[in-house]
């Protein structure tokens, strides 16, 4: 069956009854339940057992009474477990991702319901595509709200990371070169076979390296053996 693919906030009462597909986070996953699809029910007073269909999550009993024809009793009637049809159920929270700046955003959530094979198959703060029956629940004092029995679980694949560093910034072995050749013109051009820090971070600065940057490096290089410090402000190459 085709199934809409709808984001949270745009559900309506037209998509009731609809097969729709909802991207989101897994929530408040709960511990799973029967629930009846189809309950045997036996008249106590003829012992002819009428099925009825279950849809919601409360128990109905024969409405017309018993369906052998010459008893039609309403009742009492006996739930029989073995000759019912019952399924699982989990109830979870689908939470909208959020792809709006924050100020913007109102998070939006539906109550869901993961229904038979989908039992157990999200998993707490994981982002999954749930495909189900959009319904409606009561949600007491008159008030209905929207439900998604879900029968598709679906893993999102994971968009490969962009790529962080830009098409100009240098490698770290670049870097380190950079700061090795800047280190050694400071140095050299001292007299006293030292070069001062504040030097090298505004040379190096130029050459595009960022005095946070210059500052590891020179730890890293300092941990390698490649530099000591002769004092607090001064820096000499150990090659
Ligand atoms: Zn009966």
């Amino acid at each position: 069956m085709e199934s809409l693919e709808l984001q949270i906030k745009d559900i309506r009462s037209e998509h009731i009854g609809e097969q729709v597909k909802i991207k989101g986070r897994a929530l408040n996953i709960g511990t799973q339940y029967p629930v009846y699809t189809r309950a045997a029910y036996q008249c106590l007073r003829c012992g002819h057992i009428s099925y009825v269909e279950q849809d919601g999550f409360k128990l109905e009993e024969p409405y017309t009474g018993c369906e052998e024809e010459t008893c039609g009793k309403k009742g009492p009637f006996k739930l029989i477990l073995k000759e019912s049809t019952i399924i699982d159920v989990q109830n979870i929270i689908i939470l909208e991702e959020i792809t709006a700046p924050a100020r913007e955003c109102i998070l939006k959530s539906i109550k869901s319901f993961l229904m038979r094979s989908t039992v157990g198959l999200a998993l707490e703060g994981e982002t999954y595509y749930f495909t189900g029956k959009l319904s409606t629940i009561d949600a007491g004092k008159g008030k209905l709200e929207y439900v998604l029995y879900i029968d598709k679980v679906e893993n999102v694949l994971k968009e490969a990371p962009v790529p962080s560093s830009e098409p100009t910034s240098m490698s770290i072995r670049n870097r380190i070169r950079t700061m090795k050749d800047c280190i050694k013109k400071v140095s050299d051009n001292s007299g006293i076979n030292k070069a001062s820090l504040d030097e090298v971070y505004k040379m190096v600065e130029e050459e595009g390296i960022d005095r946070k940057t210059a500052e590891e490096l020179i730890k890293k290089m300092k941990q390698k053996g490649d530099l000591i410090a002769t004092d607090q402000l001064h820096i000499r190459s150990t090659h």
